[in-house]
């Protein structure tokens, strides 16, 4: 088993070289993850003219969005629940309607610039495995109500929700649209358009610090300093690096096993026909799906914050006990599948806002940021990336106007200081698994 991130097995990467000579530019971006790539991309569209620079401290798409888990939900922020509680129901419509466009709009997106992400336009089934959850799978059927989810999923239950995926552990079954993608190759994939249309990707270049000189932002990196009259802060779970960004965000790690690719024996014993991926319905998901070449990525559980929003890859890629934790849900899931061994056991850090929901506008320094994508991002960044265009732009439009874009300067509500920040996570955590395990004790939807 390697403790590494399986999607970047699919498609190898060698970094372009650093910046070493000082750029001018309309607008720099920090991070080529899908959020900065996407509003480059937009930007581009809407102004062939602009010159955009992506300053990035790896490789494009180096961060989540090249190794999240691929579900392409419509989902915003942590949940259904928090935002129609956050924005009431009509705001929230909205939000759900623009984001519901995004997911037709990347596929559209990879089938007209080759961009072979692998694709699934299967979607995903929140599934429940106790009577709880079945309780929550009806009152987010209600919500979708309350939302205008056009179509409104029905729930199936018992034999009929195994006929989704034949699983002993599942008890009902309701479908949540979406799609399902390899991430890594569609970040590598929107590199390379953003680049043909004359969007400039320096890798291998941090942004040390940003500051104000004579009316423009200068950017200091290792070798080079860029000077631009606008710059987007696209780093998400990275964001609270950044001084004026530092309470905004928290990063939490999340946690993945990926099997070796079935056989046709091993992969004809559970029944899962149109290969939908499966989340379970509880506070801290589990989840599951089929990759391309047929392997079982399953992931969830528990989802630690590192004292100090420490991100060390090297430290923390692997989890000990999250993985003791899916390796006994995988086999919960399907017990006819003990023989199929697990290649991949990884995490990365999602970005978390204190209202889980994400954040986009402009900061009172006059930089622009999105970040907090609570790890549903994939389908909200390409929403964010077209509110980031329009603020970008000075335009007035009904993507600068959705929910989670502030217009002006505004406060979102800060973390606290350590050690309350590890503290509190910690206090969160413990109050979310107890209800996981014990929903009788607890009934209140917390988060
Ligand atoms: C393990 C995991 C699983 C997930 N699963 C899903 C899922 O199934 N579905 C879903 O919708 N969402 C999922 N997400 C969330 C989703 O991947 C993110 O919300 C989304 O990719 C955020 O994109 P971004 O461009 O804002 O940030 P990122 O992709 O993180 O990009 C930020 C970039 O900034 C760079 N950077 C940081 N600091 C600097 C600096 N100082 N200078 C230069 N560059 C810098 C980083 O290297 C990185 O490439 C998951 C996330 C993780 C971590």
């Amino acid at each position: 088993m390697r403790h590494g991130i399986y999607w970047r097995d699919t498609e190898a990467v060698v970094p372009g070289p650093p910046l070493r000579q000082d750029v001018a530019c309309d607008v720099a971006v920090i991070g080529a993850g899908y959020t900065g790539l996407w509003t480059a991309h937009f930007l581009k569209q809407a102004d062939p003219g602009l010159s955009v620079h992506l300053l990035e401290m790896d490789y494009a798409g180096a961060g989540a969005s090249g190794h999240n888990d691929g579900f392409v939900t419509p989902t915003i922020g942590h949940s259904l629940h928090g935002v129609v509680r956050r924005w009431g129901p009509e705001r929230a419509a909205e939000a759900y309607a623009a984001v519901g466009r995004s997911i037709m709009e990347i596929g559209r997106f990879c089938d007209k610039n080759a961009v072979d992400a692998e694709l699934e336009r299967t979607g995903f089934h929140m599934v429940a495995t106790s009577p709880w959850q079945v309780r929550r799978l009806e009152h987010d059927r209600a919500l979708a109500a309350l939302v205008g989810t056009r179509s409104l999923p029905e729930i199936a239950r018992g034999a009929d929700a195994r006929d989704v995926i034949g699983s002993p552990a599942i008890l009902a079954a309701m479908p949540s649209g979406g799609a399902l993608i390899n991430p890594h190759r569609l970040a590598r994939g929107l590199a390379r358009v953003v680049t043909e249309q004359g969007a400039v990707i320096h890798e291998r270049t941090r942004a040390h610090q940003i500051y104000q000189d004579g009316g423009r932002y200068r950017i200091r990196t290792d070798h080079a300093t860029v000077s631009a009259d606008k710059v987007l802060v696209a780093t998400d779970a990275y964001q609270h690096t950044f001084p004026m960004f530092r309470r905004a965000s928290l990063p939490i790690w999340s946690y993945a096993l990926v099997t070796e690719p079935l056989t046709d024996a091993q992969l004809a014993r559970v029944h899962w026909p149109r290969r939908e991926g499966f989340v379970e319905s509880r506070n801290f998901i589990v989840f599951g799906r089929l990759t391309a070449d047929n392997r079982i990525l399953f992931g969830g559980g528990p989802a630690p914050y590192r004292p100090g929003r420490d991100m060390d890859e090297s430290r923390w890629i692997h989890d000990r006990d999250v993985e003791r934790f899916l390796l006994d849900a995988f086999h919960r899931y399907f017990p006819v599948w003990t023989d199929v061994r697990v290649s991949h056991s990884y995490g990365g850090c999602i970005g978390v806002t204190r209202d889980l929901v994400p954040h986009v506008g402009r900061h009172r320094t006059g930089l622009y940021y999105a970040h907090g994508y609570c790890g549903n991002g994939i389908a909200t960044t390409h929403t964010a990336s077209k509110a980031l265009r329009d603020l970008i732009l000075d335009r007035d439009t009904p993507y600068a106007r959705l929910p989670f874009v502030a217009s002006g300067p505004h406060r979102e509500a800060a973390f606290p200081v350590e050690p309350v920040t590890r503290v509190g996570a910690k206090a969160l955590s413990a109050v979310l698994a107890l209800q996981d395990r014990r929903p009788d004790l607890l009934r209140r939807t917390i988060v």
